[in-house]
C-alpha cells in the first residue's frame, strides 16, 4: 500500500504530460518576453518572425499567453485593452491574434489563446473530479504542467492541417509582473525538458533616450534582461525597441551584460508600417539566427520562400509608394479617441488602400453631438462613412443621423454590426414611416422594435453565451451589390447569375437582430436584404439598390481582411468613395474601376433572395 502511494506521488511529482503522438525534438519553440515595459509590440515582433519562417515553408502556430484571470477577452473594455478580436470558432481574444492572422494569413482558434483564468479553471475543475489522486495541487508542477501541456498540444495541432515546426509563444505583460511569473517558469521547464536547440528565447526590450541627455541609454534594458535571467532564462536573441535605430555602442553594452553575441542583438526601432518589418528583420539576419539556433535550416523550402516574398514585396511596395489619389472616410465610434479599439477596421482600410493605390484618411467622428440639423456640417465633406460595431445607446441617435445623411445624399456607406442595425432603424423611421422604430438594446419597451433580441433563435442556434459569436455561413442573393463585391473578391459567387445564391463565411459578434416580422415591410419600401442565414430568418446583409454605395452587414468584415486578400466590402467602399469624390473620371483610375458596379446594374431589377 505504502509503496503504491509512494509510486503515485512520485509519478505526479514532475507533472509534464506529453500528448499522445508528441515527439520531443520534432517541434521547436520561439518564446518572446517583454522587458522594461509593456506595449512594445511583442505581437508584431513575434508574428513578423513567424511570417518569415512560414514563408520558408515551415508550419507555424502562435500562442498568446495572457496573464489576466478573465476566461476570454469578451468582457474587456476596448478603452483598456483595445479591440476584442473574434476568431472563426467564436473565441473572443486579444487584438494581437488579429495581427497574427493578418501577417500569417492563417485562421487561428481557441488553441492559440490562453489566459491565466483558463489555466486555473481547468486545473480546479480537474481537482474537483479527483484527477490529482490525493496530491496537493500546486503552482509547480501542476499549473506549469498545464501551460506546457497546452503548448505541446498546439505543436501537434499546428496550423490545423499539419503539426507545427515552430510554436511562437508570446508572453503577455512584462517580465517581473506578478501575474505572468508562472508562465515564465513553465517556459524555462519546457526548454529544459525539450533539450538543447529546441527553444529560442527572445527578450524584447526598450532602449530609452531621455530628452535632457539626447542620447540612448541601455541601463533599463540591461536591468530588464537581468530580471529574465534571474528567472533562469538566458535569452538567445535580444530585440531592442526604440524610437530611432539603436546605436552599435548601446547594442554592444546590451550584448555584454546579457551574454548574447552582438550578431543576435537587433535594433527594432519604430517603422512607418508594420508590414515592412519582416523584410527588415530578414535583412538584419534575424531569421537566419533563429534557424541556426533551432537547427531548422534543412526544413527550409527556398522556392516557397521566393514565391511568398514576391507576393509580399509587391503588396508592401504598393502600400508604401505615393498614391495618385486619396479619399477621406469617416468612422463614427464611441471610442473615437482610441484607435486600437478599431484596429481591424484601420487595417482593413489599409489593405484596400494598397490594392487600390488610393490613400485613405480615416476621420474619427464622435456622434454624441450629431443631430439631423448639424449632420451636414459634421460629415458633409467626407467621401464615405463607416458606422462600426458598438454596444449601448451612447451616440446612437447621432449615428442614425449620419446614416440618414448618407442615404439621402448618396454618400457611400458601410455599416458594420451596430452600423447594420442603425441602418435598419433609420430606414424604418424615415422611409417605412415607423417614426418610433428602435432597437430593444436602446429602448427596452420600444413599441416598434425593428431590432430585438431573439431568444428562440438562440435556442435554435444552440449557443451557450448570450452572443452569437464566430464564423457563420451567409447566403448571398444573386444580382446584388453584395454578390458583385464578393465575386470580385474571388469568392465563389457568380455575380449577376440570376437564381444562383452563393455562400460566404463571415464572423459575428452580436446579441440583437432584425425582427423578422418587419422584414417584408422594410423590403416593400425598397430595402434589400441581400445576405441571410442559410436556414433561419436572420438578416445579415442589407443594401439600397438605388444608392451609389449603401451596404451594411450584421457581421464584422474587418476581421477577415488580410493584406493579400482585402475584404471586398471595404474595397467597394473605397472605390465608391473615390467615385463620390471625382465623379465619372474614376472609371479610368486603374484598380479602382474593377470595384465600381455600374449604376445601370444597380438599378436593374433585384432578385428577391431565396434562402437555401
Ligand atoms: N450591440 C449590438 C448587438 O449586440 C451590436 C453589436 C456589435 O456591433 N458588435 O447586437
Amino acid at each position: 500500500m505504502l509503496a503504491a502511494a509512494a509510486e503515485r506521488s512520485q509519478a505526479t511529482e514532475f507533472f509534464s504530460p506529453l500528448p499522445t503522438g508528441y515527439r520531443k525534438g520534432r517541434h521547436k519553440y520561439v518564446v518572446v518576453f517583454g522587458t522594461v515595459m509593456s506595449g512594445l509590440g511583442k505581437g508584431i515582433f513575434s508574428s513578423s518572425v513567424a511570417k518569415l519562417l512560414k514563408d520558408k515553408g515551415l508550419v507555424v502556430a502562435p500562442m498568446k499567453l495572457e496573464g489576466y484571470l478573465n476566461i476570454d477577452a469578451g468582457t474587456l473594455n476596448p478603452y483598456r485593452h483595445g479591440e476584442v478580436f473574434v476568431l472563426d470558432d467564436g473565441t473572443e481574444c486579444d487584438m494581437d491574434l488579429g495581427t497574427y492572422e493578418r501577417l500569417l494569413d492563417q485562421d487561428l482558434s481557441h488553441a492559440n489563446f490562453t489566459t491565466s483564468g483558463q489555466i486555473f479553471s481547468s486545473i480546479l475543475e480537474r481537482e474537483r473530479q479527483g484527477e490529482y489522486l490525493g496530491r496537493d495541487v500546486q503552482m509547480i508542477p501542476h499549473v506549469t504542467g498545464e501551460v506546457k501541456r497546452r503548448l505541446r498540444q498546439l505543436a501537434l495541432t499546428g496550423d490545423g492541417k499539419s503539426p507545427a515546426d515552430v510554436v511562437f509563444v508570446e508572453v503577455g505583460g512584462t517580465v517581473g509582473d506578478y501575474e505572468n511569473g508562472f508562465y515564465i517558469e513553465a517556459l524555462r521547464e519546457l526548454a529544459f525538458e525539450e533539450g538543447p536547440g529546441s527553444t529560442c528565447f527572445v527578450a524584447l526590450t526598450y532602449v530609452i533616450k531621455p530628452e535632457t541627455l539626447g542620447e540612448q541609454k541601455s541601463k533599463p534594458a540591461q536591468l530588464g534582461i537581468k530580471r529574465l535571467m534571474e528567472a533562469g532564462i538566458q535569452p538567445h536573441i535580444i530585440a531592442c525597441r526604440a524610437a530611432e535605430e539603436v546605436s552599435a555602442t548601446v547594442r554592444e553594452k546590451v550584448a555584454m551584460f546579457s551574454n548574447v553575441p552582438m550578431k543576435r542583438v537587433f535594433s527594432m526601432h519604430d517603422r512607418p508600417s508594420i508590414y515592412t518589418i519582416p523584410d527588415e528583420m530578414r535583412e538584419d539576419g534575424l531569421d537566419r539566427e533563429i534557424l541556426s539556433l533551432l537547427g531548422l535550416h534543412e526544413r527550409v523550402d527556398a522556392a516557397h520562400e521566393d514565391r511568398a516574398r514576391d507576393r509580399w514585396s509587391s503588396f508592401v511596395r504598393k502600400l508604401t509608394q505615393p498614391k495618385p489619389s486619396g479619399v477621406t472616410v469617416g468612422v463614427t465610434g464611441k471610442y473615437a479617441q482610441l484607435r486600437d479599439a478599431y484596429a481591424s477596421i484601420d487595417k482593413a482600410v489599409e489593405h484596400c488602400s494598397a490594392h487600390l493605390e488610393c490613400d485613405v484618411h480615416l476621420k474619427w467622428i464622435e456622434t454624441t453631438e450629431i443631430t439631423d440639423t448639424n449632420v451636414g456640417a459634421k460629415i458633409g465633406e467626407l467621401d464615405g462613412v463607416i458606422v462600426p460595431g458598438g454596444f449601448g445607446s451612447r451616440g446612437v441617435e447621432g449615428k442614425i443621423s449620419c446614416v440618414r445623411h448618407c442615404r439621402e445624399q448618396g454618400l457611400p456607406y458601410l455599416g458594420i454590426c451596430l452600423g447594420f442595425q442603425v441602418a435598419v432603424i433609420e430606414y424604418a423611421r424615415h422611409v417605412v414611416g415607423l417614426s418610433v422604430a428602435n432597437s430593444t438594446e436602446f429602448e427596452q419597451a420600444c413599441p416598434e422594435s425593428v431590432i430585438s433580441e431573439l431568444p428562440e433563435q438562440k435556442k435554435i442556434e444552440g449557443l451557450g453565451g448570450s452572443m452569437r459569436l464566430g464564423a457563420q455561413d451567409v447566403v448571398i442573393s444573386p444580382s446584388t451589390l453584395a454578390s458583385f463585391l464578393y465575386a470580385n473578391g474571388g469568392h465563389s459567387i457568380s455575380a449577376g447569375a440570376a437564381g444562383i445564391a452563393g455562400h460566404v463565411r463571415e464572423r459575428f459578434r452580436h446579441r440583437y437582430e432584425v425582427e423578422p416580422g418587419y422584414v417584408d415591410r422594410l423590403e416593400s419600401a425598397g430595402l434589400v436584404f441581400s445576405g441571410r442565414h442559410p436556414s433561419q430568418p436572420i438578416m445579415q446583409v442589407l443594401e439600397l439598390p438605388q444608392h451609389p454605395y449603401f451596404i451594411a452587414v450584421q457581421y464584422h468584415p474587418e476581421l477577415t481582411s488580410r493584406p493579400l486578400r482585402p475584404q471586398p466590402l471595404f474595397m467597394g467602399l473605397i472605390a465608391a468613395a473615390m467615385r463620390h469624390k471625382v465623379g465619372a473620371g474614376v472609371a479610368g483610375m486603374g484598380p479602382l474601376a474593377k470595384w465600381l458596379r455600374p449604376m445601370s446594374v444597380a438599378r436593374s431589377g433585384v432578385v428577391r433572395p431565396q434562402p437555401a
